[in-house]
């Protein structure tokens, strides 16, 4: 049984580098960081990793110990990778998250959902494999033809994989396919307003995944998402709904080309000391974009503060007077008057 989770959208944590540091508003109330204090002592797991002020130092540690367990996991799960860290801090090295990835490609039974607040990191990552000049070892161009150019990736990183562990992983299960991107491995970014929506989904978009998705957690302000949302023939449908019907056709034959667009959104308020209340009209507004859309939708919390009236339309920007604190277990999770607990295919 993998490290157990309260994280509605998960079944399992797996943390095999820890330490991170600030990027942007949606940290200041740093869950992991607030778990690391209680745990920074002498000997203790976040020993070195947090500065004077309770903030992480920026210094992140690879926990040897913890890179193969998914592979020590039998039965087949939903993996969160590194909820006590980013994955693309400036500080993990190219080499070890070519390993975390290889972890991934060998234990194929799981499905890993990896999140970060720094998707150009993740992209110059992507980029850096394809480049990388051990490729020649692993490209076979008989192997090309069956699996395509890219098979020789997972192959690559799990070799990466074994340079890091003990033995070099003698004896560990493992189920490597040739198919790149990964089909068990989503990658998504958080996202708290607008800004950072901006900012981090355009990047996301560009990196090849299968599963592409944002965790809109805290939601500190409304978002407009339609851009990453529908699959380019929005504007079509309004205008032109017989060529929109022909381009679905010619995409679904293998001849179109359509701009890649966000598969799951999951949508959460702040929760723990110092949290902001989320107005219901920004979660509801993303949700009726989704099924606009025909995204799947998930809402993991409201947090700390429940709306006095759910009902309320934004008229203005929101008064956060207006919310209550109530707690998050309290709050719970239902919008208007059920839960939404929606999620792409691969995981069904
Ligand atoms: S990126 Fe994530 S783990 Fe790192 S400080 Fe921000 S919220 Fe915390």
């Amino acid at each position: 049984m993998g490290q157990k989770t309260g994280i509605e959208w998960t079944e399992s944590t797996w943390n095999p580098i820890r330490g991170c540091s600030r990027v942007s508003e949606g940290c200041r109330n740093c869950y992991a960081e607030t778990v690391a204090n209680r745990f920074k002592g002498r000997g203790e797991p976040y020993e070195g990793l947090i500065a004077k002020g309770g903030q992480w130092n920026g210094e992140v540690k690879l926990v040897e110990h913890k890179l193969d367990e998914p592979c020590r996991w039998s039965k087949p799960r939903m993996i969160f990778v590194n909820s006590m860290s980013d994955l693309f801090h400036p500080a993990v090295s190219f080499e070890t998250i070519a390993g975390i990835f290889g972890i991934m490609a060998a234990a194929s039974w799981h499905t890993f959902q990896v999140l970060t607040k720094r998707p150009e990191r993740m992209l110059e990552f992507f980029q850096w494999i394809e480049e990388h000049p051990e490729r020649k070892d692993f490209d076979n161009p008989q192997a090309r033809t069956q699996l395509g150019n890219n098979h020789w990736i997972p192959f690559f990183l799990a070799q990466k994989a074994s340079e890091l562990l003990p033995d070099n992983g003698a004896g560990l299960t493992v189920d490597i396919k040739g198919c790149w991107p990964l089909d068990n491995v989503w990658l998504g970014v958080s996202v708290e307003d607008q800004a950072t929506a901006n900012l981090r989904i355009p990047q996301l978009l560009e990196t090849p995944a299968a599963v592409r998705w944002i965790s809109a957690e805290p939601l500190l302000g409304p978002i407009i998402l339609d851009d990453f949302l529908f699959r380019g023939d929005h504007s079509l449908r309004e205008t032109d709904p017989m060529a929109a019907a022909m381009l679905a056709e010619s995409v679904a034959d293998g001849h179109g080309w359509i701009r890649p667009a966000l598969d799951w959104v999951v949508v959460g308020g702040e929760s723990g000391p110092g949290a902001r209340p989320m107005h219901p009209e920004w979660a509801r507004y993303l949700r009726d974009r989704c099924q606009a859309a025909e995204v799947p939708f998930l809402f993991k919390q409201w947090g700390e503060f429940l709306p006095d009236n759910q009902n309320r339309k934004m008229t203005g920007p929101f008064d956060p007077n207006g919310a209550i604190r109530v707690g998050k277990k309290s709050a719970g999770r239902m919008l208007d008057g059920r839960t939404w607990d929606e999620y792409p295919e691969p995981a069904q």
